[in-house]
């Protein structure tokens, strides 16, 4: 007898124990988020998640493309809710390879500018990044600098290092060249700027403000956080390396930096949909913006929102105003021009 049913109380205790730790955790249900954005860049917003609304957050951290891919082989069987991601680019693939759905959302229309999300809500951004002209501060005069399209003038020959045309980053750049100026002349501008490189690609943005600060290239153009991320780093050598370049607003006077935004979508099999959304709605909440823009060296998606001081110190620039969705919309375009310009 002792040994038949003493399991059973056992099994019975423990089942009592666990349904009452689960209540707590469980109330509010619970919410699956793939993240491109690394674990110690979001955990602690989403804890505030969890602590303010009940709902459990699991979180599976991993490379963009690859977690795109995990959505499309796990099909109507993904666990995940929401996925995290940046730049419209990838985004915009998601939304095309069919993994994400539309949400309509008074927060998240009214917190998030129309130029910063999908104009049908597949997506929408959590943080704006810009990708200005960077020089090194004792060789280049910002008189000397004016836009994009300049960048392709003889007069920077051998003096420009820019990553390689697997970046979506100047994907997405190129693309709004595109959607400003059509492909006939962003063609003729890729060739410009190719003409005008100091090496070939190679490396990321992060790369590329070191060799100007080492004094192997004089411009670059890269994403701000990496100088962000730069300007506060522990690391003494990239914190000097970072004091050597200064940043250049392209654009002013016409079409405005070229901008691009992480950003967030429901997933198209969510079964947490209206966490997700609420999640989603939380990320772009005044409190969690700042939080979320200034741990990632971002600009937060809304701009009545100030800035970082680290951020502000590089002044204020006019963004452009195009439809983010647009870079993915015209970035197979984008890599054909890059192609045919020459650009590695
Ligand atoms: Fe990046």
């Amino acid at each position: 007898m002792p040994t038949r049913s003493m399991p059973r109380i056992l099994l019975s205790t423990f089942c009592l124990l666990s349904s009452l730790l689960a209540v707590p955790v469980l109330a509010g249900g619970e919410v699956n988020i793939y993240s491109a954005r690394k674990e110690d860049l979001i955990k602690p917003l989403l804890d505030d998640f969890s602590k303010q609304t009940g709902v459990a957050v699991n979180l599976v951290t991993g490379k963009e493309e690859a977690l795109l891919q995990r959505l499309q082989s796990e099909g109507v069987n993904t666990p995940a809710d929401v996925l995290l991601t940046s730049d419209a680019g990838r985004l915009s693939a998601a939304q095309k390879a069919g993994v994400l759905q539309a949400v309509q959302s008074k927060a998240l229309m009214t917190q998030v500018p129309a130029s910063y999300r999908d104009p049908a809500g597949y997506w929408y951004g959590l943080s704006v990044r810009a990708r200005p002209v960077i020089y090194a501060r004792d060789r280049v005069k910002p008189g000397d600098l004016s836009t994009y399209e300049a960048l392709a003038d003889p007069k920077w020959k051998g003096r420009l290092c820019v990553r390689s045309s697997d970046s979506v980053y100047n994907q997405s750049l190129v693309a709004g060249m595109i959607a400003h100026h059509g492909e006939a002349k962003a063609e003729v501008w890729a060739k410009g700027l190719v003409a005008n490189f100091a090496r070939p690609p190679k490396g990321g943005d992060r790369d590329q403000i070191k060799v100007v600060a080492a004094g192997e290239c004089d411009l670059t153009l890269a994403n701000t956080y990496y100088l962000g991320g730069m300007v506060t780093s522990q690391d003494e050598a990239e914190k000097q390396a970072a004091a050597k370049v200064a940043v250049f607003w392209p654009d002013a006077k016409t079409t405005g930096v070229h901008v691009n935004v992480s950003g967030a979508g429901v997933t198209a099999h969510a079964r947490n949909r209206d966490n997700a959304v609420r999640l989603l709605e939380f990320l772009v909440s005044d409190s969690a913006q700042r939080w979320y823009a200034e741990t990632n060296n971002e600009y937060p998606v809304n701009p009545a929102i100030p800035p970082s001081a680290t951020l502000k110190a590089w002044g204020e620039f006019k963004a452009d105003t195009l439809n983010v969705a647009k870079l993915g919309e015209l970035n197979a375009a984008a890599v054909q021009v890059m192609d045919r310009a020459g650009w590695k």
